[in-house]
């Protein structure tokens, strides 16, 4: 059997980061990966052509760049461990299909001239959006990388002023709602209601609509990161942190079990019956709807209310492409963003996608967005080549009763077709392509369960310290000592957040170290 202080399972970033921080105060760690590879939701693989990288996943580190973790390069990923970033002028854009373009810039002014294309007084409306986005930041930043605070505080915090009531009043309403409110010219709502999209819930799904504040805020202060390499030199740069402190990570091992002694987490078995003992804790990236599987004698009202919570309608669909040559796009504008949204003309043919996934049926608009990050780092690709990164999303269980494996290659013909509406050399210039299909997500890593790539559904009642469950928001399980969580189904939630760090807090403080002092690389 072998030994460390601490055993992870699970190699996704958030498990890492946990672990680089026990690592860096002297924990000898060790951390186990079922996939042959290392890094979940955060990879870069050869999934088409050799030489073409795709982030198979995630694509921009946008909520993780204002972590401590990088904000003051905590554990040195950026000055010692190879981490580097480019920051495009424009993050995120829409293109709608009749060649218009509304693009955001990290410069709000910039931004507020083109929202003034579709209306001016939208873009005089949008200044101040962008003023309250940027104004509300700091205070939404350090709710997100510390373990949460308990909801009924928060709330009486909110209610003790003028402000907070404002912003609470906010956070309960619908996107769509507060987007009418705001903006008059319908384009400019739908680029904005297309934000609570990426979040995978309806612009009419309530308590969505401080998400474009959340969006807004940290597109201006921080811009979307593009990882020199691909997504996954996080990944590696986590790794190379690791092992420099005399952890290590494996690949191929398969955590069937929690062992549990005297109610304390003590290690871990495998699939293939190897045993892993932890001197110190366990840490672990297990979905709340798995999590009574793995640890026996859970606590039975607590495996019961992790196994019932909820996962989104909109699970995500993908197409990664190898490009003989650039998109070029159906615009006489530059469509150079981060991120494209490719969009209907009309607004409700969006509203009503969304309502189609309610009822589990396919979109009858395809959703596209789109990433082409070999722009910004040619590194990605051979000398004049292009990736492409699609998605869309499509009900879990599809509405013919077909399954995803033999059906896929048929929806991202579809997805490619109306590709074109947007992108008209598309045809020409594939080479190569893979596609995931929610079941395919899954597959790569449990926490996109049914396709969620936020593990579960991002609701104000699944949210906070409520995240997964009141029982299990604080990164523990009731009843269980040393077993700590991390996962996108945890505070804060779905992303490249680096949300290990809280999980690692939490550690440190029962372990009676320092976080301040000790969970730094000096
Ligand atoms: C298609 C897609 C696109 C996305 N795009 C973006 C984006 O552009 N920007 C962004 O911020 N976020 C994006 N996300 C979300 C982001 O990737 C995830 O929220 C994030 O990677 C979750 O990290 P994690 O470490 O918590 O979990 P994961 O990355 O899921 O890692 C968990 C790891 O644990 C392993 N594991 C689980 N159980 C076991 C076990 N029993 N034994 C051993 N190993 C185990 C898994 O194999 C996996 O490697 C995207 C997600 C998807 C699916």
């Amino acid at each position: 059997m072998t030994t460390a202080d601490i055993i992870a399972v699970g190699s996704g970033h958030n498990g890492l980061v946990a672990a680089a921080y026990l690592a860096a105060a002297g924990k000898k760690v060790l951390v186990l990966e079922r996939n042959a590879w290392f890094g979940g939701g955060v990879v870069s693989r050869e999934l088409t052509l050799p030489g073409f990288r795709h982030d198979q996943h995630s694509m921009s580190h946008i909520f993780i760049q204002g972590n401590p973790l990088l904000k003051n390069d905590e554990l040195k990923l950026k000055s010692k461990y190879g981490l580097e970033y480019v920051f495009p002028e424009s993050p995120m854009m829409s293109l709608f299909e009749d060649g218009q373009t509304l693009r955001l810039y990290r410069d709000s002014e910039r931004s507020a001239q083109e929202i003034a294309k579709f209306s001016k007084k939208d873009a005089d409306t949008f200044r101040a959006v962008s003023k309250q986005a940027a104004a509300w930041l700091p205070m939404i930043a350090s709710s997100l990388y510390a373990p949460p605070a308990p909801v009924g505080a928060t709330n009486a915090m909110f209610d003790q002023s003028r402000e907070g009531r404002q912003l609470w009043r906010i956070i309960q309403m619908s996107s769509h709602d507060h987007l009418t409110d705001l903006f008059e010219n319908e384009r400019v709502k739908m680029h904005f209601a297309r934000v609570a999209g990426e979040n995978l819930v309806s612009p009419d799904e309530k308590a969505t609509a401080i998400g474009a504040y959340v969006f807004l805020g940290f597109l201006e202060a921080y811009g979307f990161g593009v990882a020199k390499g691909g997504s996954g030199k996080l990944t590696e740069a986590l790794i190379a942190c690791i092992k420099d402190h005399g952890g290590d990570v494996l690949a191929n091992a398969d955590v069937a079990r929690i062992k549990v002694t005297n109610g304390r987490a003590t290690g871990v078995e495998c699939v293939d019956g190897r045993t892993f003992a932890a001197k110190d804790a366990v840490i672990g990236a297990i979905h709340p709807h798995l999590l009574g599987q793995m640890i026996d004698g859970m606590n039975p009202q607590a495996r019961a209310d992790a196994e019932a919570t909820h996962i989104t309608d909109a699970a995500c669909i993908t197409v990664h492409a190898a490009l003989d040559a650039p998109l070029t796009f159906n615009s006489p504008d530059k469509c150079d963003s981060v991120m494209v949204e490719c969009l209907p003309t009309s607004y409700e043919v969006l509203r009503r996608d969304f309502d189609e996934l309610r009822y589990r049926q396919l979109l009858p608009y395809p959703l596209l967005g789109l990433g082409s990050l070999s722009q910004f780092d040619p590194s990605r690709v051979p000398a004049g080549k292009a990736i492409l990164h699609l998605w869309d999303y499509v009900p879990y269980h599809r509405p013919d009763g077909r399954s995803w494996d033999e059906a896929k290659n048929e929806y991202a013909d579809r997805m490619l077709a109306h590709l074109k509406r947007f992108v008209p050399n598309i045809d020409s210039i594939v080479l190569a392509r893979h596609v995931d299909s929610p079941v395919d997500m899954e597959r790569t890593s449990p926490s996109f369960r049914r396709g969620d790539l936020h593990g579960i559904a991002t609701t104000t009642y699944q949210s906070g310290a409520h995240r997964p469950t009141p029982e299990l928001g604080q990164y523990t399980v009731p009843g269980l000592d040393r077993f700590y969580l991390v996962g996108p189904f945890q505070h804060p939630g779905g992303g490249v957040f680096g949300a290990g760090r809280a999980t690692a807090m939490k550690m440190f403080e029962a372990l009676g170290m320092n976080f301040d002092k000790q969970g730094r690389v000096k």
